[in-house]
């Protein structure tokens, strides 16, 4: 039975199919069932699905698509560890639509033109990896995609070893990235390029629709988003992995998750995805690479707005992003941002950071949360965290307190315990992803009783843990 058809729209078809798009029809996957339904997310959307109806497990697993939606892959191109790669494109996630203001993204439901050698798949592990760090980040107040649901099926999937299928319902506020711009200006397709430029405008900031100086304004607020973006992740110890300019957004949110992590001890040299020997992804390379990624989308506003312009805002990149970071940390402290001891303040929790013993976030919750017992043995920086506690007390606010504990997290996704709730879910037991989500629904200041269970206790060694790009 046919859902109450939500208002959905497809503002992507008003440009060109086989220019900027295929359509495509999903290919389904073997004896669907849920992991996990995003319930807070669904009563936020009011999407007006009935979860338990068969109809939607088969259209979230890439069976017959609900009437409504209108599946295409998008393509881009892209500049992959600072190379150009070329083409790439939607290689397994399909565009949906619109709706409740989010663009719907199934990843996972099969080949596309775009797929190259892959098979169009995603694997369990990865499907949950994503769905989880992204629900997580948002939960810390970082902008993010969004997940919805993850299904899981008995089709088979290579990877190094034979794991199955899943696919991710993903949500985004617009899946546009700098390497759409990118694909049209390595072809010298000036007039496509002009036409998602000003899609990009009309989806993302609509108000300056018209505006002669519209392109140059734009690129402003990429910038500003962009820099941002990487002061939240800089100010929790969030590596990307794989900041390719096929996996920056337009938008300024968190986009594909690959490879990603917390780093656990402070190390600006921290690189989590194995193939990047050469560290360019390290966590403290972060800004820099972000700061290069605008470069490449710089490049690609040539034709309409004049060098010297784009590279005054380009130019602007190192002091928004410092600007921003400070912002970052002064909200998560529930410190004005104006307060003149707020550099004095973050340089002590650099120092902090860089003592062993401590676990990164938990600087935070140490601060914020009475209660906060952590993970790690903090014996050898009782004296420093004191330091800063006196410090600290003197500057917060108490206007800003609530805020900063809402989204100040009791527990932290660490990799062992997402490893551990992985495990779990291939045997079957999708009860620790279940709950995870629910607890970061809930509010990460809430302790989580699974993350107590299998993120408690950390395995040896774990500064050396690495994660390949394979999903
Ligand atoms: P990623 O590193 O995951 O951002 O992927 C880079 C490119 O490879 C994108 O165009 C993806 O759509 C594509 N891709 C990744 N995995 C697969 C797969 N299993 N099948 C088809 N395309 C893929
Ligand atoms: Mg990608």
């Amino acid at each position: 039975m046919a859902n109450p058809s939500p208002e959905w729209r497809a503002p992507y078809t008003s440009l060109s199919e086989d220019i900027f798009y295929a359509r495509v029809s999903p290919q389904p996957l073997l004896n669907p069932r849920w992991v996990d339904v995003n319930q807070a997310l669904v009563s936020q959307l009011n999407c007006g699905m009935d979860f338990d109806q068969q109809d939607i497990l088969n259209a979230f697993s890439g069976g017959r698509p609900l009437h409504y939606w209108q599946p295409l892959a998008q393509v881009y191109s892209g500049h992959q560890f600072g190379q150009w790669a070329g083409q790439l494109g939607d290689g397994r996630g399909l565009y949906l639509g619109v709706s409740s203001g989010y663009e719907w993204h199934l990843k996972g439901a099969g080949h596309t033109p775009y797929s190259r050698f892959g098979d169009g798949r995603s694997v369990l592990r990865s499907a949950i990896r994503e769905y989880l760090g992204s629900e997580y980040l948002h939960a810390l107040g970082i902008p993010t995609t969004r997940a919805l649901a993850v299904v899981a099926s008995d089709t088979p999937v290579q990877r190094e070893t034979t794991e199955t299928g899943a696919t991710l319902m993903r949500l985004a506020k617009s899946h546009l990235r700098i390497g759409h711009f990118e694909h049209f200006y390595h072809r010298h397709s000036h007039q496509h390029l002009r036409e998602i430029a000003e899609f990009a405008i009309e989806q993302l900031d609509p108000d300056l629709s018209g505006a002669p100086d519209r392109m140059e304004v734009a690129f402003t607020r990429y910038v500003e988003r962009s820099a941002k973006l990487v002061a939240c992740w800089m100010a929790v110890g969030f590596v990307h992995g794989v900041m390719n300019t096929d996996n920056t957004a337009l938008s300024g949110e968190t986009l594909d998750y690959g490879p990603y992590g917390f780093i656990m001890d402070y190390r600006q040299d921290y690189v989590i995805n194995h193939t990047d020997q050469a560290g360019r992804y390290a966590f403290g390379q972060q800004p820099r690479v972000m700061h290069w990624n605008l470069a490449c989308l710089a490049e690609t506003l040539t034709p309409f707005v004049d060098v010297e312009t784009l590279g005054q805002i380009l130019n602007d990149f190192p002091a928004q992003y410092h600007q921003a970071f400070r912002s970052e940390m002064a909200r998560r402290l529930a410190i004005e941002p104006e307060n003149e001891q707020l550099p004095e303040l973050i340089e002590s929790i650099q120092k902090l950071w860089g003592l062993a013993g401590m676990h990164y976030p938990e600087v935070f919750a140490h601060l914020l949360d009475d209660s906060f017992v952590g993970l790690s043995e903090t014996s050898g920086v009782d004296q420093s965290l004191d330091e800063l506690r006196h410090l600290w007390s003197k500057e917060t606010s108490p206007d800003l307190l609530n805020l900063a504990r809402s989204q100040s997290p009791s527990w932290i996704l660490s990799h062992w315990l997402l490893d551990r709730v992985i495990q779990h879910a291939e045997r079957g037991d999708d009860e620790p992803v279940r709950s995870l989500r629910q607890s970061m629904s809930d509010g990460l200041m809430n302790p989580s009783e699974t993350a107590a269970l299998l993120g408690g206790s950390p395995p040896e060694a774990n500064s050396s843990y690495h994660l390949s790009c394979s999903s």
